[in-house]
């Protein structure tokens, strides 16, 4: 049995006290819906704004570098992991307050709990969002959206903790959101969201939520992990996944990574997948796009850990 030495907890964390203790070392593929994914050097889920007030005071003033993730479902972690602190508001931060129209999501809240809820209360606009994995948070970094329909539609603002911990707040108007992107500065994380949603027929967004569950398990592999779609479509008439497929690389694996043979823009972890593998995939399917098409796919998803260049040589520059 390999039994590792423990790891002795950095001194700037002595100066943090949280209700759940900061794990060392935690593998990030416990938090990614990959499955994939090295260590965080320290891992802390704050419950509260004060918790994550003062962590993130202590981890700037001793210059470490810090990371934020929601719920995983759209991040691809290098197998080497991440220097730093990683904080995650997903499984704390889950306060929902629905008042009329108005909804006030902590950035922790799950996404499809928020729809279910907002169907309940006879909101829509959000049904076709069912069936995206994730928080709020990430969902708004992302501007997460299908079938349609985004997350930013229906926001009113958003508040926020910077490295210092100071709180700031958006209003709608100071933010810009665009296909899966938004204006909000990498180094803030968003702790909380206020959106209005449209009052409606609840028996039509019934019906526009189970269409569009139903379209999703038609046309993507969900029986297996992934961080969904990997490349950006490159214009509205232009899939990526198309592309892919038209490439001739649908089916194609590397270790226990597939470019799933049922959507090619979703590269699969069939149960032994490293990130180096999905990597190589991902890489393989721009150069190949690129090659044949003369079109040069853009990520959608975040990409974790990586050495400085390591996506340029396939034109993905993140
Ligand atoms: C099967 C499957 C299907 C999917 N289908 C869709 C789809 O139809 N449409 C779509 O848009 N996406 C889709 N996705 C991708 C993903 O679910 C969304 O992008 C989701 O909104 C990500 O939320 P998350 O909490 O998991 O974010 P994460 O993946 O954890 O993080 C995403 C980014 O947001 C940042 N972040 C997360 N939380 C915060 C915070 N509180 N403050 C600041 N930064 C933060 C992270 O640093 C990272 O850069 C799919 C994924 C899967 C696995």
């Amino acid at each position: 049995m390999n039994i590792s030495a423990p790891v002795a907890p950095p001194q700037w964390l002595s100066a943090v006290s949280l209700a759940t203790t900061p794990l060392l070392q935690e593998p990030l593929s416990k938090h990614t819906s990959y499955g994939i994914g090295g260590p965080a050097e320290v891992f802390a889920k704050p419950t509260t704004q004060a918790e994550l007030a003062q962590l993130l005071r202590a981890a700037t003033g001793a210059g470490v570098p810090i990371q934020f993730l929601g719920s995983g479902s759209n991040c691809l972690v290098s197998d080497t992991g991440v220097k730093g602190l990683m904080i995650s508001l997903a499984g704390a931060f889950k306060q929902l307050d629905i008042k009329g129209s108005k909804v006030v999501a902590q950035s922790g809240v799950m996404l499809g709990h928020m729809v279910k809820l907002c169907l309940k209360g006879g909101l829509t606009g959000m049904e076709s969002l069912v069936g995206v994995p994730g928080t709020v948070g990430g969902a708004l970094i992302m501007n997460a959206g299908a079938f349609g329909g985004e997350i930013s539609m229906y926001l009113e603002r958003a508040a926020v903790l910077t490295l210092k911990g100071e709180a700031k707040e958006y209003g709608r108007d100071e933010l810009s959101f665009s296909y899966r992107e938004s204006s909000f500065a990498g180094d803030e994380i968003i702790i909380e969201a206020t959106f209005n949603f449209p009052e409606g027929d609840t028996d039509e967004s019934a019906t526009r939520k189970a269409e569009a569950s139903a379209r999703r398990k038609a046309s993507q592999p969900l029986t297996f992990r992934s961080a969904g779609s990997v490349f950006k479509n490159p214009s509205s008439g232009m899939a990526a996944g198309m592309l892919i497929d038209q490439a001739g690389l649908k089916g194609t694996r590397r270790g226990g990574a597939e470019i799933s043979s049922k959507h090619a823009n979703f590269v699969i972890n069939h149960g032994s997948a490293s990130s180096d593998d999905v990597a190589h995939l991902i890489k393989l399917a721009a150069k190949t796009v690129k090659e044949q098409h003369g079109v040069q796919l853009e990520l959608e998803i975040r990409t974790l850990g990586f050495e400085p260049g390591f996506w340029e040589e396939a034109g993905l520059g993140k």
